[in-house]
């Protein structure tokens, strides 16, 4: 069967050669100039460093089938995630923890001691949270969450948190001990020759054809048997119901001689600094060697129809039109909705592997039908 594939990012790249691998034929279009959508990474032409275009990636998994699968098409080298943020001048430890905990209250606290403390301080009214900031003041209690999440989450979503779901805040975990790996997970790793590299050779099929800086038009439906669409869901049926909600981020890009803030992420807790976060990205690739650095100093605002969407940001209003535009989708028989954007969910790139491992299937049975 032939199968048109729109979005050559790590969703489109997964079906495409699961569908291949099975014999069908993939076209893979993208509009940008490269494959790889967000997780697009090239070496700076000055430094030689590797540039994640569109922010860090770093890839982290417990999932066994996702991690064996990746490391099919490149090498991984070990990463820990280590994220620091600064509020008010001082620079604390991210996730929240025993460190944290101490240096915030100046106190040298084990770790009984400080769940004890913040069981005393975290709001015990609140049974079951509605929202972002009900979750934080439950977990962590008012002082912690005015510094490092209120106004980092106020820039990074250009709205009160008490209007943004409690599963955003669910993502990062509290400790009360001194680890400070930002991820929980079994394996974590970047890959030695970014992540660019991977998806050209999961593309790498003689079933695949790719074809960049093209865009997608209805009328290429008929020359097909199924289309898979990245893009975003509200795109796909021309807005009819409105718009679903996005984020955008600018990245403001320096480069100087030696170092500049001598780790890869320094968060902001701050409203009033304009950026939320600063990544030096020499930092994501510890094994080589720089004398030079390139930092991005990154911007958060709303996104326009000419934007490149980042993170859905799923309020009331959005998941009202979503319902609308779900229920449309079920009724395209020929289209499968795939990824961050078709789907309109918050998804790591394990997850989105996982979810396109899956859709292929069902992808496979329907086209067995046909
Ligand atoms: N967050 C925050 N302060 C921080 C880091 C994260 O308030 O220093 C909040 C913010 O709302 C963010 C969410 O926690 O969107 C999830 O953080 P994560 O690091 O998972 O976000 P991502 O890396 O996907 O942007």
């Amino acid at each position: 069967m032939k199968v048109l594939i729109v979005g050559a990012g790590f969703t489109g790249a997964v079906i495409a050669r699961e569908l291949a691998n099975n014999g069908h034929v993939c076209h893979i279009i993208d509009q940008r100039d490269h494959i790889a959508g967000n997780c697009y990474t090239q070496r700076d032409k000055d430094t030689n460093i590797m540039e994640h275009i569109y922010g860090p990636h770093i890839f982290h998994t417990s999932d066994e089938e996702v991690w064996e699968y990746i490391n099919n098409f490149g090498e991984f080298y070990p990463y820990i995630n280590r994220v620091k943020t600064t509020y008010n001048g001082e620079v604390y430890s991210l996730p929240i923890n025993l460190h944290t905990i101490n240096q915030f209250y100046k106190k040298s606290f084990s770790p009984s001691q400080a769940k004890k403390w913040i069981e005393q301080i975290a709001d015990n009214k609140i049974e079951e949270p509605k929202n972002f900031e009900e979750q934080a003041l439950k977990f962590i209690g008012k002082d912690l969450y005015e510094a490092f999440f209120k106004g980092y989450t106020k820039k990074q979503w250009g709205c009160d948190p008490k209007k943004l779901p409690a599963s955003i805040l669910k993502r990062l975990p509290v400790r009360f001990n001194y680890d400070d790996n930002y991820f929980s997970h079994k394996y974590q790793g970047i890959p030695k020759d970014g992540y660019t590299s991977i998806i050209e050779k999961i593309l790498e099929h003689e079933n695949i054809k790719v074809q960049i800086n093209t865009s997608f038009y209805k009328d290429m439906i008929k020359d097909y048997d199924h289309i898979v669409w990245t893009g975003k869901l509200d795109e796909w049926f021309d807005y009819s119901e409105g718009h679903l909600g996005y984020r955008t981020l600018d990245f403001i890009k320096y480069t100087e001689e030696g170092d500049y803030q001598g780790t890869a992420v320094m968060n902001y807790g701050n409203e009033k600094v304009p950026y939320t976060r600063i990544s030096e990205h020499k930092y994501f690739t510890p094994w080589e060697k720089h004398e030079k650095t390139i930092y991005f100093k990154e911007y958060s605002r709303e996104c326009g129809v000419d934007d490149i969407p980042y993170y859905p940001i799923r309020l009331v209003d959005d998941k009202t039109i979503l319902e609308k535009y779900l229920q449309k989708a079920e009724r395209e028989k020929n289209v499968t909705f795939a990824g961050r954007l078709g789907t309109y969910s918050y998804m790591d790139m394990d997850v989105t592997i996982k979810e396109a491992l899956t859709l292929s299937k069902n992808i496979l049975k329907k086209l067995d039908r046909i």
